[in-house]
């Protein structure tokens, strides 16, 4: 008999969501070549990276280039002062983390599945719905049984658990995607009390905590008691614009065990097995964005990309549309006008005013009949965008 592959991959769906977008982007060119397109859709940024982070890497260049200065490989749980970087971070909102519970990464995407290795693939897991997709294909590909938990306009897509859960491993995302959705501190402390109870784990995803204004918290470590029962896996991406840079790190407190097992120290044994370290240069870049002046200049983006998702709520408040987020996130998600399915407006809004958002389908069948604009494209675009939905829905 020849090698066995992993067969879990026969159990993952097809993701259509952007190749079916894409698709049909193209077709609507090819038919109307002369038609310019405006893209609400986009889940990647658009804006430079802040002058802090592009100066400090070019250093780490230089630092490259000469005997006394160079680097090799780096230790792999991080450079102890980006570690330290990241704890002062957190130690500003209160949290006071030690530098060894913060792990360096390439990215959230990377650590979402890596992260699997720490659990046995019997355990199943708990998505939100609907959900960043990489939650439930992760976990297929481990094995894992995924059960879901459905967000909608009822729970203003911030679910909880309620006495009939079940899960061992949950996944939360707060400020989500799609949705825009913040949990606040006492829903976050809900679910902190409820996995402390049955000795579940919550994987919480805080890739888009920048976006975070006012009381509402930026780590599920603000809660009491999430020390016991919670990994945080955060980003560089959407924080600092790092989509094409990848940086990310994550959160494992040494108070964190299960069966007698200590979650920081096999995430240790973890990396140093299956990675070398991440770049010198991208850690510098990392520590220059938690310096006062880099946060300053990571704000002016976000204030960039959360002006347009103020133009776009504008809109939809003008359509009478109801929407969530927004406000402490990227991405705005409307309901779709007239009970319309999320591809049906897809369809209309490409054909009908050359706009492209993201069908709410493809984040789950909970997502069917709401739809994603993204702000992270231009000013200029966002703006003709915004006043086209607008225009289209009041005349629907
Ligand atoms: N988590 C969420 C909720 C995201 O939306 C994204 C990217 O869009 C990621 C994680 C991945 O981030 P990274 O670029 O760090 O891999």
């Amino acid at each position: 008999m020849s090698l066995m592959p992993n067969l879990n991959y026969g159990n993952l769906k097809d993701s259509y969501l952007f190749f079916g977008i894409s698709k049909k982007v193209e077709a609507y060119r090819a038919a109307h070549p002369d038609k310019p397109i405006y893209r609400l859709g986009i889940g990647d940024v658009s804006r430079p990276l802040c002058d802090c982070a592009i100066r400090a890497m070019h250093e780490a260049v230089e630092d490259q280039a000469k005997a006394g200065t160079f680097h090799g490989y780096t230790p792999e749980c991080g450079l102890p002062e980006f570690r330290q970087a990241v704890a002062g971070y957190y130690a500003r909102r209160g949290i006071r983390l030690d530098a060894e519970e913060i792990f360096v990464s390439s990215g959230a995407s990377d650590e979402l599945g890596d992260i699997l290795d720490l659990f046995d693939a019997s355990s199943a897991a708990l998505v939100t719905q609907p959900a960043y997709p990489a939650y439930v294909d992760a976990s297929i590909i481990a094995g894992r049984k995924v059960n879901f938990l459905n967000a909608g306009p009822e729970n203003d897509f911030l679910p909880l658990p309620g006495a009939d859960t079940a899960a061992e491993l949950i996944y939360l995302c707060s400020p989500n995607n799609p949705t825009g959705a913040v949990y606040s501190l006492e829903q976050l402390q809900t679910w902190v009390d409820w996995a402390n109870e049955r000795g579940a784990v919550i994987l919480f995803d805080a890739a888009y905590e920048a976006f975070v204004e006012g009381e509402l918290p930026h780590s599920i470590f603000e809660t009491k008691g999430a020390e016991s029962c919670a990994i945080e896996i955060c980003s560089f991406s959407k924080t600092a614009g790092f989509t094409g840079t990848r940086l990310g790190y994550t959160v494992i407190p040494k108070a964190l065990e299960r069966e007698g097992m200590n979650l920081n120290a096999m995430w240790v044994r973890n990396r140093t097995t299956k990675t070398n370290g991440i770049s010198y240069i991208l850690q510098k870049g990392g520590i220059a964005v938690f310096t006062d002046e880099g946060l300053r200049q990571i704000q002016e983006n976000i204030q960039f990309y959360k002006q347009n998702a103020r133009v776009i709520m504008e809109a939809l408040d003008g359509a009478g549309v109801r929407y969530w987020g927004g406000k402490n996130a990227p991405y705005v998600w409307m309901a779709c006008p007239k009970g319309m399915k999320s591809w049906d407006f897809f369809d209309l809004l490409l054909n009908e005013v050359q706009v492209v958002g993201t069908p709410g389908e493809g984040f789950g069948a909970s997502g069917e009949g709401f739809f994603r604009l993204s702000s992270f494209g231009s000013a200029e675009d966002t703006k003709i965008a915004a006043d086209r939905i607008r225009s289209l829905v009041l005349g629907i």
